[in-house]
């Protein structure tokens, strides 16, 4: 075992035993009374219903993150990388496509080692609390098609990574960024029209007091809505969401029907605010170029550390190749990306205040985000009372009664602001 198997070794377990503390705050932080702001939509039934449903799911969590763990170190410790290696290069196949059968043989060994563990929490978690709408129909075809995708995705640009770093020499890392930046960006453009439709169907919202409500909304921030899609959520779970992709022409905005289902015309156009709030305050953007950054930044780290045989020694390998270099780097880079992550649930939650004040200054009624998100909130089982330490670490939004107080405190401000941020 050498520094680099050792700093490999220590993360990974520092990254476990984090989650677990944090799990277990989380746990202790739950209080078995509704919070007052709640109290109109929660009955103590409901609540204590919520509750079990964070227990249950943490619980799960930590016997996934410990199955994880064990694999990874079983498979490390008995020299399965370099078996493998001696496996596929056996083969005789040309470097490109014994890389690609490599990284796809650890992959789809992956998925299927988890197998169980998804069939566990869609079919058995999911469905005790009434969440589960997908048949094993659904879920092995999503299951296929997925895989499908991910191979005439993943393959190619696989391919065109080992390519570069095989033939293109030095200049490897900026090539190899500059294609994943390319295809990253296409395939914003590309999902939602050719690859979401694949799983989900998308209706054009129909004529009526929604949508002329959203048209008259959208007309009053100087937003152009072409694109209002009804997303069948329901196919496969009760949960409710509403989404953006998409830039220019091309953006659209995609409404669960479990939403529309469950929230009144006002708290609708109150969740379509916070989904425009997004796009004005181009966190899509921003987004997307913190992501351009930080892949530059890996292929250049990974372009020097292919260099280092010590990383190759501490998985016991016998030869050098570029492909469980791009493996072991990905292990490597874990610590970084640690402490990266966190940056980046920051500024998501960052984000989401901003995008939840554009909605609350812009509608007429900023009651109806709150009780948006009070009914989100109760129709999703969310933990009301998260561990501030849990939700640093891993909460994309921030705990609902926050942005409840938040959303409370914005629609006080002065009509200036309201003025600047409508025009
Ligand atoms: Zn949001």
């Amino acid at each position: 075992m050498n520094i680099f198997g050792v700093i490999i070794l220590v993360t990974l377990l520092v990254d476990f035993v984090l989650n677990l503390v944090a799990d277990y705050l989380n746990i202790s932080a739950m209080k078995p009374t509704v919070p007052d702001e709640f109290s109109d939509v929660y009955d103590d039934e409901a609540y204590r219903k919520s509750q079990e449903y964070t227990r249950e799911t943490t619980r799960f969590g930590i016997i996934t993150g410990i199955f994880d763990l064990v694999l990874l170190l079983v498979f490390w410790f008995v020299g399965g990388f370099n078996i493998l290696d001696h496996l596929v290069r056996s083969w005789n196949l040309n470097p490109i496509v014994t890389g690609i059968s490599y990284i796809g043989i650890l992959v789809v060994a992956r998925s299927i080692l988890h197998l169980p563990f998804s069939l566990y929490s869609t079919f058995v978690i999911e469905e005790k609390y009434g969440f589960n709408k997908t048949t094993l129909g659904t879920f092995f075809m999503d299951m296929v098609k997925g895989t499908v995708l991910g191979a005439v995705i993943g393959i190619p640009l696989l391919g065109a990574i080992l390519w570069f770093f095989y033939y293109t020499g030095s200049l490897a890392w900026l090539y190899g960024w500059l294609g994943v930046v390319a295809f990253t960006v296409t395939l914003q453009f590309v999902a939602p029209r050719w690859i979401m439709p694949l799983f989900n169907k998308f209706t054009p919202l129909e004529d009526g007091e929604l949508k002329q409500a959203i048209l008259d909304y959208a007309k009053s921030v100087n937003f152009k809505v072409e694109n209002i899609y009804v997303m069948d959520g329901s196919k496969r779970s009760s949960k409710s969401n509403a989404f953006f992709t998409g830039f220019g022409k091309h953006k659209r905005i995609a409404l669960f029907d479990t939403l529309i289902e469950k929230h009144s015309v006002d708290e609708l156009v109150a969740v379509l605010a916070h989904e425009i709030g997004h796009y004005k305050k181009k966190h899509v953007l921003k987004g997307m170029i913190i992501s351009i950054f930080h892949t530059g930044v890996l292929f250049l780290l990974l372009s020097i550390f292919l260099q280092f045989r010590g990383l190759f020694d501490a998985f016991y390998m016998d030869q050098v190749s570029l492909y469980t270099g791009l493996v072991f780097f990905g292990l490597l880079f874990s610590p970084i990306d640690l402490v990266l992550s966190i940056f980046m649930q920051m500024f998501s939650r960052k984000n989401e205040y901003e995008a939840d004040a554009f909605a609350a200054k812009t509608i007429s009624k900023s009651e109806s985000m709150v009780t948006a998100l009070k009914k989100l909130s109760r129709d999703n089982l969310s933990n009301l009372t998260p561990h501030p330490f849990y939700a640093f670490l891993n909460y994309s939004h921030p705990p609902v009664l926050e942005r409840i107080r938040a959303i409370r405190k914005y629609k006080s401000t002065d009509t200036e602001t309201t003025a600047a941020v409508t025009r």
